[in-house]
């Protein structure tokens, strides 16, 4: 293959990082995934192991990456690592916090000894319990620094302007993807997140856990829309700034809840359960930029990637 590539994603067992993985080996690229399996699936790397051109190195990017990393050839970094669960945020908050800091300076570092391009993994979470709606990449945000999820969301921020700023001091190519809610095959089932709990309850015929009154809503992208955008964005002349990825079909989580129990036939009732703290009212891309520039919108329906997703974890049991 005339443009095969050496891509190394950092996170690479994980949800997306593995779901990218098998999507640029698919396209006869060669990758070498890190990961320290914190999160990470080992279903997931069993299913990379098995395929061709892939290699795994277990390592912590909070550690400078040298030795098995440094002697590849490397043409791009997507950097994937992070826990990313809000269950998470509770559980791992410094493994987090440095992931996002030191372990983003590590690749960095890495990106310009090997002169790759970098791109890093964002979050809707830089604009907490956004004021405006929906959320565009101008938007600033409103995140609390102490609240549970200032682990996440402060960490994402600061990954953002090392980012920018490694851009134009060392005339690094970075990009910069704002991921918002996403889901699909190859999530765990005890992720904690909503759908994967939703899916799980529901096939077990267990009640459904709403937290609060369920009006609060989410906008959720299928996992391969969000490959061909990340892979897109990597590939694009654009280097302003960060650009939204996500699926901008918003919805309150009774309602998902509702879909949830229709497409898997479920006996399952709802039931409410406290809200958390610091938990977004609303959440909805403005994805106008990612159109624009990059000529990119996610195709998958919810319905279209609920059934997939429940299939999925239908097979897993
Ligand atoms: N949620 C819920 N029940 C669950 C898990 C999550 O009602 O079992 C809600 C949660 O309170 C939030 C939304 O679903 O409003 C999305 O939560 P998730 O943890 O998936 O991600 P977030 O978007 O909050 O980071």
């Amino acid at each position: 293959m005339a443009d095969k590539k050496t891509i190394l994603i950092a996170g690479g067992v994980g949800f997306i990082g593995s779901n990218l993985a098998l999507r640029l080996l698919s396209e006869g690229n060669e990758v070498i995934v890190v990961d320290n399996l914190i999160t990470g699936s080992l279903a997931n790397l069993k299913i990379l192991e098995k395929q061709k051109d892939f290699k795994f190195i277990r390592h912590d990017i909070i550690k400078p990456l040298g030795g098995a990393a440094v002697k590849f050839q490397i043409d791009q970094i997507y950097n994937c690592a992070c826990p990313a669960s809000p269950v998470d945020f509770a559980k791992y908050p410094m493994e987090i916090i440095w992931v996002n800091i030191l372990g983003v300076k590590n690749l960095l570092e890495l990106a310009r000894f090997k002169k790759a391009r970098f791109l890093q993994t964002s979050t809707s979470e830089v604009y907490g319990e956004p004021l405006e709606h929906p959320q565009r990449e101008s938007y600033r945000g409103n995140v609390s620094t102490t609240g549970p999820r200032g682990c996440y969301d402060e960490s994402k921020r600061l990954a953002e302007t090392l980012m920018i700023n490694y851009q134009k001091k060392f005339n690094l190519i970075t990009r910069v993807a704002r991921i918002f809610n996403t889901y699909g095959a190859r999530m765990r089932a005890n992720d904690g997140r909503v759908i994967p709990n939703f899916v799980n309850q529901a096939l077990k015929h267990q009640p459904i856990t709403v937290y609060g009154d369920g009006s609060q809503t989410r906008s959720f992208c299928y996992i391969d829309d969000l490959v061909e955008g990340l892979i897109k964005l990597m590939n694009s002349k654009y280097q302003n700034g960060p650009i939204n990825l996500g699926n901008p079909d918003e919805h309150t989580i009774l309602e998902l809840a509702g879909k949830i129990i229709e497409l898997t036939n479920s006996e399952s009732k709802i039931i409410h359960k406290d809200l958390p703290q610091d938990d977004p009212s609303k959440r909805r891309p403005d994805i106008s930029l990612a159109q624009k520039v990059l000529k990119w919108s996610p195709k998958v329906s919810l319905e279209e990637g609920l059934s997939k997703t429940i299939e999925y974890f239908r097979a897993a049991f």
